[in-house]
């Protein structure tokens, strides 16, 4: 079966401050510097790194919120990387976005109807179409219909968020980018999203990009995870086999910080070194060189390409990861 979503070598560099967009030798940030990945219709692809390491520019890119520099984007085969204007405005029903924050996202100004039927006007929905679809809407999310006469700031984080859920539902759409959708919520109402999400992929068939920095959220949500250093891939697996084995030492690292449920298990913390360097200068060969535990002289000069690093089809991109072939 084809995949949902094909990323192949997706690039997006943005020009540095103080640097014409028309000089010749532009300094560029390399926020996504040539990721390759699918997405299976029905599943949910976690994309994991720290702060800084370009997944919500990913993310972005792929809805072409913002234009990709490079690469191609297929969606139910068909390249979508040049679609522009209409076209990719119709597109733009099946593809949607959760945002981040529930409180910049939601306008104050407009009360809860006008914010969830507004994608439903902007594609001409009919008024009683539009009517019947918000009060199921609320509903699968967990509001209630005397709800929609209210503003976003009568609401809580955890509410907000459901608003947003319900907003992002309101086309149908097949495949939703979720940006950090939790982390501005308290710990307590992050599991409640998190299972509704679960149950409205249930429902609704969804096929989920879930953006994280936090471990253990992705893997309670995903069937598959991309770990990102960088701009850069550098582990991508089935979820259980990339937690119980990761390959790529920066996986490694970050999997030794998540504390266990067994405070008597033992287990050993990779502390990195220092911080994520600049994307504007990204080191050379490896780019996790200069924070790796297991660095040698190779890794400053060669940079690692993808390999299979297990028989399921776990890829891990680093000098030193054994290569298994089927
Ligand atoms: Fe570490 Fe070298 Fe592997 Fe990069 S290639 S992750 S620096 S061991």
């Amino acid at each position: 079966m084809k995949p949902l979503l094909e990323v192949k070598n997706l690039k997006k560099h943005f020009p540095t401050k103080g640097t014409s967009l028309f000089s010749r030798n532009k300094d560029m940030v390399k926020a996504v510097d040539g990721i390759t990945f699918t997405v299976k219709a029905g599943e949910t692809l976690g994309l994991v790194g720290e702060s800084g390491c370009g997944k919500s520019t990913a993310g972005r890119s792929i809805l072409k919120l913002t234009e990709p520099t490079e690469g191609q984007l297929i969606y139910k085969g068909e390249d979508i990387t040049a679609f522009r204007g209409e076209r990719m405005r119709k597109l733009r029903q099946e593809m949607q976005l959760i945002f981040q924050d529930p409180y910049a996202s939601l306008n104050p100004r407009k009360t809860i109807e006008q914010i969830i039927t507004e994608p439903m006007k902007i594609f001409q929905m009919e008024k009683a179409a539009r009517k019947q679809k918000l009060d199921r809407l609320l509903d699968v999310v967990g509001l209630s219909s005397y709800h929609k006469s209210r503003y976003p700031h009568e609401f809580s984080g955890g509410q907000r968020q459901r608003i947003g859920i319900a907003r992002s539902l309101a086309l149908d759409p097949e495949l939703v980018i979720c940006d950090e959708p939790v982390s501005a919520l308290d710990v307590s109402i992050q599991a409640q999203v998190i299972n509704l999400l679960e149950e409205l992929q249930e429902e609704f068939k969804l096929t989920y990009i879930f953006i994280a920095h936090d471990l253990s959220v992705i893997h309670h949500i995903s069937d598959r995870v991309a770990v990102m250093y960088l701009g850069e891939l550098v582990e991508v697996g089935e979820a259980a086999e990339v937690y119980k084995s990761p390959k790529h030492p920066y996986t490694q690292a970050l999997l030794s910080a998540v504390p266990k449920a067994n405070p008597h298990q033992e287990k050993e913390r990779i502390i990195l070194k220092g911080d994520l360097p600049s994307p504007a200068n990204p080191p050379k060969g490896c780019k996790f060189h200069t924070r790796c535990p297991f660095a040698e002289a190779i890794c400053r000069s060669e940079k690692p390409t993808m390999k299979q690093v297990s028989l399921t089809g776990q890829m891990a991109a680093c000098h030193f990861a054994k290569e298994v072939v089927n």
